[in-house]
């Protein structure tokens, strides 16, 4: 039997296909290359077997989605495949509603017509927005900001439905922020363009591809000013996924949601420090304006990823900050040759 990974030569699916080898699970990896490349396949394989399988397809092509569960035993099913980016959700919503629920849909219809129940959904930390409570449960009420939240508060919708009347058994992980990369470094985040993301954006500051970071407010109400966030490094991140279809074959659970993060909180700042001891010199900064729609704290409350899954982070900021430079500082331009 085998685990289908969606979205598997993307930053998270790539370290979870690791892990899930690792923990002696037969895995088929599906992507579309939409934001990956094959060089992330041959990675996973060089630090797994050469025999895992891959198949390029897009989710949303029925036909094809029909013959991976025809031609492979897959049981089990994590679903990361998605377009992620917040900013480009405002100016392209239908292309991001189009991918990420028509993906969703098709997946969950073909796991049913297949007789597959066991689904692990890759949800965020956005779908809290910002809470009234820190830090913040499963419990606290959700919703979105931008057509890429909506995408993912609208698949918890559309999976916890499912799961009512259907024979689906599905787990919604939401994650914090994932950083970091596995300490091989052969695999690893590689945006498009200029990175979002604060972490990735550092770290090509510090290999030279990009002058400065430009730190977005430091008026937040948080001990230095700047925003703050839960890092996760994205191995415990992978382990969870093993723990969640671990919990998933031992029980019935219906549809239920799990936080993924350590319950610690950095601030920007923080990070540049951590950075900054990671690679050995200052990463070089200027305060700017708030980035609009920033969120000024949240971190996890992780107490029932410890109860339902018997999952709890082992990786601090250092060690998270230490592995993506060793990744970058490897392959400056990441899989690109
Ligand atoms: P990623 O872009 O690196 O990986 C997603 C992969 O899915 C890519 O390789 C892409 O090519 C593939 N894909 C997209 N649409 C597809 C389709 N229709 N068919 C087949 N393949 C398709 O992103 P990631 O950071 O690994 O994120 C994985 C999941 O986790 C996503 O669902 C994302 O929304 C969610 N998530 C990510 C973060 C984060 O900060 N990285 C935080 C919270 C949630
Ligand atoms: N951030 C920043 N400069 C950047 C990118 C991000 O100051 O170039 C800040 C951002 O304002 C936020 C934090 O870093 O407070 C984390 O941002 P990221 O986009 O990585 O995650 P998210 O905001 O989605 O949690």
């Amino acid at each position: 039997m085998a685990v289908l990974v969606t979205g598997g030569a993307g930053y998270i699916g790539s370290h979870t296909a690791v892990s899930l080898h690792e923990a002696g699970r037969e895995v088929v990896l599906l992507d579309n290359f939409s934001n990956s490349s094959s060089g992330a396949v041959e990675a996973v394989r060089a630090l797994t077997t050469p025999d895992m399988a891959f198949i390029e397809a897009d989710l949303r092509d029925g036909e094809a989605l029909d013959g991976v569960f025809q031609r492979y035993d897959i049981d089990e099913v994590i679903h990361f495949a998605a377009f992620k980016a917040v900013g480009e959700s405002v100016g392209r919503p239908l292309d991001y509603y189009d991918n990420n629920l028509g993906s969703t849909i098709g997946l969950a219809k073909a796991m049913v017509q297949h007789g597959v129940e066991r689904l692990v959904f890759s949800s965020s930390c956005t779908v809290y927005g910002q809470p009234d409570t820190i830090p913040v449960t499963e419990a606290a009420p959700t919703g979105a900001e931008s057509p890429y939240g909506w995408t993912k508060y609208m698949s918890e919708q559309i999976l916890r439905d499912a799961c009512e009347s259907l024979p689906l058994n599905t787990i919604l992980l939401r994650y914090f922020n994932p950083v970091g990369a596995h300490p091989e470094g052969t695999i690893g985040e590689d945006p498009n363009g200029i990175p979002n993301n604060l972490v990735p954006f550092v770290m090509q500051v510090a290999v030279g591809r990009l002058e400065k970071l430009r730190i977005f407010g430091s008026d937040y109400d948080t001990p230095d000013g700047t925003a703050v966030r839960d890092y996760i490094h994205v191995v415990d991140l992978a382990e969870g996924h093993v723990s969640a279809l671990d919990a998933l074959a031992s029980e019935s659970v219906g549809c239920t949601a799990v936080n993924l993060g350590t319950g610690v909180g950095s601030s920007v700042l923080e990070v540049v420090e951590a950075a900054s001891r990671a690679v050995g010199t200052p990463i070089p900064y200027e305060i700017v304006d708030r980035r609009s729609g920033d969120i000024e704290k949240i971190w996890a409350d992780p107490a029932h990823a410890t109860a339902a899954l018997g999952w709890t982070s082992t990786r601090d900021l250092d060690d998270m900050m230490r592995d993506h430079w060793n990744w970058q500082r490897s392959n400056p331009n990441g899989f690109a040759v």
